[in-house]
């Protein structure tokens, strides 16, 4: 029995709309058509097998990677060429990694405010203070001094969370954030990932964890060879997936 978490924001405002996106690596055809709207608040998880597009997918989005066809739009923002476009986007995105991708060579708090302090121009007195925030949400205040590598993997990636959220996004996307941790950290990293879905953030998840899916997804998409193939809420998607393919892919997974 899971515990769902109501949406905080009732809301029919569309924060990212993909409309007939297409995706090549080469003569790959890596994403096929791709559409997908996502409103203000929704939380959604993306699955599928390896190679299936969702990393790219979700790149896409602030620009990591570039689609060649369609239309990928956030926040009123139409991501093209335009650089203040595209920066305009990353501001309102933030991104968490499989791998935690924290500076080494800085210690926690510095890891926090330096896109901040120099991306940003926030003195540092008030990057802190915003930092300090974070990692106390993410019950790491008291390791800010030390540095990455000092960490286990669940604070690393809790760190990278706080370090995404100083940067006041509207969007978070995570893209397998605990498929690199030991099976005992996982928990920790999805309970931060709970409690944030709980402030009505709008989440974009790929991950296979499929607890957090049942308990804190809108919708559930599954992607398979650059297509999405099947989209539902997360109880009708697990107890009754209509696609082969996806049966198919449960049945490894479940
Ligand atoms: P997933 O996240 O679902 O595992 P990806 O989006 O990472 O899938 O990759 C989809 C496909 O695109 C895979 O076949 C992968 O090998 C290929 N691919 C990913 N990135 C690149 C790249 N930079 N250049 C060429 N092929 C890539
Ligand atoms: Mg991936």
């Amino acid at each position: 029995m899971t515990v769902k978490i109501e949406s905080q924001i009732a809301s029919e405002e569309i924060v990212i709309e993909m409309n007939g996106v297409n995706k090549w690596f080469g003569d790959f055809h890596v994403l096929k058509d791709i559409n997908l709207s996502v409103t203000k608040g929704e939380r959604i998880v993306i699955c599928g097998p390896s190679g299936s597009g969702k990393s790219t997918l979700i790149r896409c989005i602030n620009h990591l990677e570039q689609h060649q066809e369609g239309i990928i739009n956030v926040n009123g923002t139409l991501l093209n060429e335009s650089s203040k476009n595209i920066t305009q986007i990353r501001r309102e995105v933030g991104m968490v990694f499989q791998q935690f991708n924290l500076f080494p060579h800085m210690t926690i708090l510095d890891n926090l405010c330096f896109a901040p302090v120099w991306a940003r121009n926030m003195p540092r007195a008030e990057a802190e203070e915003i930092a300090l925030r974070y990692l106390d949400r993410v019950g790491i205040s008291e390791q800010k001094d030390k540095y990455p590598g000092q960490l286990s993997g669940g604070q690393q990636q809790r760190v990278a969370i706080a370090r995404s959220l100083c940067m006041s996004p509207s969007i978070m996307l995570f893209d397998e954030p605990t498929s690199a941790l030991d099976p005992e950290m996982i928990k920790e990293v999805l309970d931060v990932m709970i409690e944030l879905a709980g402030t009505g953030m709008t989440m974009l998840c790929v991950t296979h964890e499929m607890s957090f899916a049942r308990s804190v997804a809108d919708r559930v998409i599954f992607m398979d060879e650059g297509e999405i193939v099947e989209e539902n809420t997360p109880d009708a998607f697990f107890d009754n997936p209509r696609v082969d393919r996806t049966q198919q892919f449960l049945s490894q997974i479940l």
